[in-house]
């Protein structure tokens, strides 16, 4: 999109908005992106240009800006999401109707949405025919960054990003801890996995407490790495054949099936997917889902878990489908509960990726995990944490030396949970045997 704003030969004004959509977002994903707008401004300096920052409604903060400005148009990138794609339909409208130049370009994904089909000529919705109809695509070489943006005569006002940051606590003084924000720490972790870690992805890639994935989540969140890249690194003659690249390159893959799912129904956002499911009698917010966000709910693996997310803004892929299974089904609360907390403390929320894991693990989804395969906690743990590594570096109650890590929960969580590294372990919610037959009853019985 920049590259297109360039070759018009005019000076260029790149320019972030944060309107009202992007203000509600959760906690850890809004401080994150500010770490993320920080070094994109600090980038674009070195090309000497400026990251204007203007607050409001995109339609009125672009009119004034154009109008300040004498711009001959505006360039953005593409978002996909239902009320992005209504907001952004609406201000190329309008600016076209005032005779303005107005473009969305791709660049958040290897491929469109709409760009996909099936041979009926329909969206997909089961996740390996996705697979077979994108894998062999050019999605085309990534595109190189300018070296110089043409700047303007006078530059536009820009609000101050540290007035938008102000009384992030959590996420300057914890999260900050395990965040590196910005381009090039992108390219340097990809770096680092195709340098080791990809080779035994594959076998490696469900054990939390290994170095074995790619990270890459939270830099595709916030566009500070493009997919392309990724895919194009990835699939270098050098990985060839090699089972840990292609299995790596199908993880990529889903991402672009959240995205194709969200375009052609985006009720996966908000609604089961699957309307057969909406007579299940899901249990809503309560004492045992405030338990689960606390980490307190007696399963160790799942406790860890969510205190790793709370403290790093990250939670392992496992780890996500175990306290993803455990809170819809042991617990049977309502798959949206987790969604919703998922959202304001993950700093890799993707709005689609993380509807779409939601829902497969609870069972109504698209092309969802079946419902009678229900995770249990204690087992999962046994097979791919086996050395209680994950578990303690994040569990502290009962132990004589709990690790920092661990200790970094309590000093991140708020006054008011009461909670203290010197509590009892916490006894389990529900007997892992009686969670399960419950839920089975419950699903026979909806069914029926
Ligand atoms: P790697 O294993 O290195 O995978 C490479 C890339 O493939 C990831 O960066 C990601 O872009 C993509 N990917 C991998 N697995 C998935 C998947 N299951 N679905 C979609 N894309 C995938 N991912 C998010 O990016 N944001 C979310 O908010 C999110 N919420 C989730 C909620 C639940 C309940 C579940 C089960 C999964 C969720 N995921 C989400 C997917 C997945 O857990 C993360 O993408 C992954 O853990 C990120 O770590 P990584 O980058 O090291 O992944």
């Amino acid at each position: 999109m920049i590259n297109a704003a360039l070759a018009m030969g005019r000076p260029v004004i790149p320019i972030f908005i944060l309107d009202p959509e992007t203000e509600a977002m959760g906690a850890a994903a809004k401080w994150r992106l500010g770490q993320s707008v920080a070094a994109f401004s600090a980038q674009l300096a070195g090309l000497g240009s400026r990251l204007i920052l203007r607050k409001g409604a995109a339609e009125a903060v672009l009119l004034a800006l154009v109008a300040q400005t004498g711009a001959a148009g505006v360039l953005w990138q593409r978002m996909y999401d239902p009320a992005a794609v209504a907001r952004d339909t609406k201000v190329k409208a309008t600016l076209k109707a005032r005779g303005l130049i107005a473009q969305s370009h791709a660049g958040a994904l290897l491929i469109e949405p709409w760009q996909v089909e099936t041979g009926q000529g329909g969206p997909y919705r089961v996740y390996t025919p996705f697979w077979r109809a994108v894998a062999g695509r050019d999605f085309g070489a990534p595109i190189t960054a300018p070296v110089h943006l043409p700047a303007p005569e006078v530059w536009p006002e820009s609000d101050d990003l540290g007035d938008w940051t102000r009384g992030m606590a959590r996420g300057a003084e914890v999260l900050a801890r395990y965040t590196k924000a910005g381009q090039g720490a992108a390219l340097a972790r990809l770096a680092a996995f195709l340098d080791g870690p990809i080779g035994p992805y594959q076998s490696n890639r469900d054990f939390p407490a290994l170095d074995a994935t790619s990270q890459m989540s939270e830099y595709l969140a916030w566009g500070e790495i493009s997919p392309r890249r990724i895919w194009a690194d990835a699939a270098r003659p050098l990985f060839e054949g090699a089972a840990g690249a292609e299995h790596f390159r199908k993880e990529l893959v889903w991402r672009e099936f959240a995205y194709h799912l969200m375009h052609h129904t985006p009720h996966l956002l908000t609604r089961n997917w699957r309307d057969s499911w909406d007579s299940f009698p899901w249990r809503g917010d309560c004492a045992d889902a405030e338990s689960w966000r606390r980490g307190r709910t007696g399963e160790p693996f799942v406790d860890a878990a969510m205190r790793e997310v709370y403290v790093t803004g990250r939670m392992h892929n496992r780890a996500r489908m175990i306290v993803a299974s455990y809170l819809t089904k042991h617990l049977l609360i309502d798959w949206r509960v987790g969604q919703a907390w998922f959202a304001d403390v993950l700093t890799d929320w993707d709005m689609a990726s993380n509807a779409m894991g939601w829902q497969w693990v609870a069972g109504c989804g698209p092309d969802a995990a079946p419902y009678f395969r229900i995770f249990n906690p204690a087992g999962q743990a046994e097979k791919f944490d086996p050395d209680g590594h994950y578990r303690r570096r994040w569990l502290a109650e009962g132990r004589a030396k709990p690790s920092e890590d661990a200790l970094a929960f309590f000093e991140a969580v708020p006054k008011s949970w009461a909670m203290s590294a010197q509590d009892a372990p916490a006894k389990p919610l529900i007997d892992l045997r009686v969670g399960r037959e419950r839920a089975l009853a419950a699903y026979s019985a909806a069914r029926a």
